[in-house]
């Protein structure tokens, strides 16, 4: 453990910021809830993982030891939150021709490469929902009699057979105001299918026999099954992008309350345990204006894009550390690029330290620093501030080497950068669209220098009017700002 002050998480379900007591003495459980693999995620998608990275890290950086589960929704997310709307998977793999199980393999690869390139840790497991299907069918079979009835289009949760339905949304009433009633027969606008018959006559991609007909389970029931089969009710910490505070997580709620509680028990949500997981957190999202992030816009802002253009992946993960994980957080190119110099900034400082041992990650002069990153991070992962701290640190004069290096990794674990495993040259690279080569900026580059050197300014001048002409503009003076760059 280390001597940081308590960590302080915003408990979404109680609205308030509490102290992290682990459930299980010096163990983190944490469940995210992953993708649905129908399409690329998008890059606020991906805010929501750099999140529980985040997060993640800061709890094993602390001593616990972590647990975390993200999931692959590969079956029964409809094209509608609220239960309406026909499954995702189905619907993109007839648009494509494919089958589910090839548009689920290349998504969920697609979605993996982006994790590895944000430098997002690998969790415990990734859980994919297809593989729990037995599960799901016996954890529907004991909720059942209490908690649910039959329609003809599947097996519904009925929300007023649980105390305190809806608490964790702000959207939403206990009427459920505000869903729209999609199914007719259902008792309460806000019940939701955790199992969904395969309407007569027609046979889906995927489908499972169960005591309710041949289906598919509902995409909430998914991840109850999931989180409570692999980390345990309750478990710490449960995970999603605010969107999912509205309906998804309420119903997980719910039928985690179903099948923890016995029927007739007060089971209400004054008890947070009750809900499945003590603490339920939620990253605001990240917004653009243009309307780019839609995945029904035709370029839209894949992670894939910004490298295409040449911005290194994790000048996306700075530009992410830079906003508090609650706040929304608004995407530009200006403000990536700027995110990108201020994460080369850090690079440069880094490479100096490159063969330096790390030793003892304390020394008189670092003290100050290392505490403010640490109240920074305790205070709801203040991961704004902790930059702050780690700039100071790596900006910091005559400071024993090894003592800062060994800093900088503590920091740079919670964190994330990767500081120690980019170089700057990495940084720049090399945008798709670029008409030249980078070993052959570089030769020109070198041969201007040497002209400049000799104050031969005709020729220094005709290599610049060279790169122009191929698009690649030199930039002269500022040892921050790039040699190069694509006009
Ligand atoms: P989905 O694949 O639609 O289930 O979404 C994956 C994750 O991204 C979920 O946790 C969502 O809540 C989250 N999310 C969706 N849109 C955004 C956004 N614009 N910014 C941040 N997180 C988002
Ligand atoms: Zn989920």
């Amino acid at each position: 453990m280390t001597d940081a002050p308590q960590l302080a998480l915003f408990n979404s379900l109680t609205r308030k910021l509490e102290a992290f007591e682990p459930v299980h003495a010096g163990e983190a459980r944490v469940y995210t809830c992953g993708p649905t693999v129908y399409n690329y995620p998008h890059i606020g998608n991906m805010r929501a993982y750099v999140f529980a990275d985040v997060l993640g890290r800061t709890l094993s950086h602390r001593g616990y030891r972590l647990t975390h589960v993200i999931n692959i929704t590969d079956v029964g997310h409809l094209t509608d939150d609220a239960d309406a709307g026909e499954d995702k998977m189905e619907k993109m793999a007839r648009a494509q021709s494919q089958s589910i199980w090839d548009i689920a393999a290349h998504y969920t690869q697609a979605y993996w490469a982006d994790i590895a390139a944000l430098n997002i840790r690998q969790p415990a497991k990734w859980s994919i929902a297809t593989d729990y299907v037995p599960q799901m069918i016996a954890f529907a079979e004991k909720i059942a009699p209490a908690h649910c009835y039959e329609l003809d289009s599947g097996l519904y949760f009925d929300v007023s057979t649980v105390a305190d339905y809806g608490r964790l949304a702000r959207a939403v009433t206990d009427e459920g105001e505000g869903r729209i009633e999609a199914v007719e027969g259902k008792r309460n606008a806000a019940d939701f299918a955790i199992w969904r018959k395969t309407p007569a006559g027609e046979t889906r991609q995927m489908e499972w026999d169960s005591p309710w007909g041949r289906g598919a389970p509902g995409w909430h029931l998914e991840c109850s099954v999931m989180s409570g089969d692999l980390l345990g009710f309750p478990f710490d910490i449960h995970t999603g992008g605010i969107d999912h505070r509205e309906i998804h997580h309420p119903n997980e709620i719910a039928q985690n309350q179903a099948f923890c509680c016995n029927p007739g028990d007060a089971c209400d949500l004054d008890t947070p345990a009750n809900s499945g997981a003590r603490v339920w957190m939620h990253n605001n999202f990240l917004v653009e204006r243009s309307g780019k992030m839609s995945k029904s816009s035709g370029e839209f802002l894949r992670l894939q894009l910004l490298i295409d253009r040449g911005y290194h992946p994790l000048g996306y993960r700075m530009m992410c550390l830079q906003a508090h994980y609650r706040s929304e957080l608004e995407f530009s190119w200006d403000g990536l690029a700027a995110s990108l110099v201020r994460l080369k900034r850090m690079i440069i400082v880094a490479e100096r330290l490159a063969d330096v041992e790390a030793g003892e990650p304390s020394h008189p002069k670092l003290a100050p620093m290392i505490e403010a990153f640490e109240k920074a991070m305790a205070e709801d992962l203040n991961t704004a501030v902790a930059l702050t701290a780690l700039e100071d640190v790596l900006a910091a004069k005559k400071v024993d080497p090894a003592a800062k290096r060994a800093v900088v990794e503590r920091m740079d674990a919670v964190l994330g950068l990767d500081l120690f495993g980019t170089s700057r040259a990495d940084l720049r690279l090399r945008p798709k669209a670029a008409a030249i080569d980078e070993a052959e900026i570089e030769d020109v580059l070198a041969l201007r220098k040497q002209a400049r050197a000799d104050k031969d300014f005709a020729t220094s001048d005709a290599l610049r009017d060279e790169l122009a002409a191929k698009g690649v503009e030199a930039m002269d003076g500022d040892p921050l700002g790039w040699e190069w760059k694509l006009g």
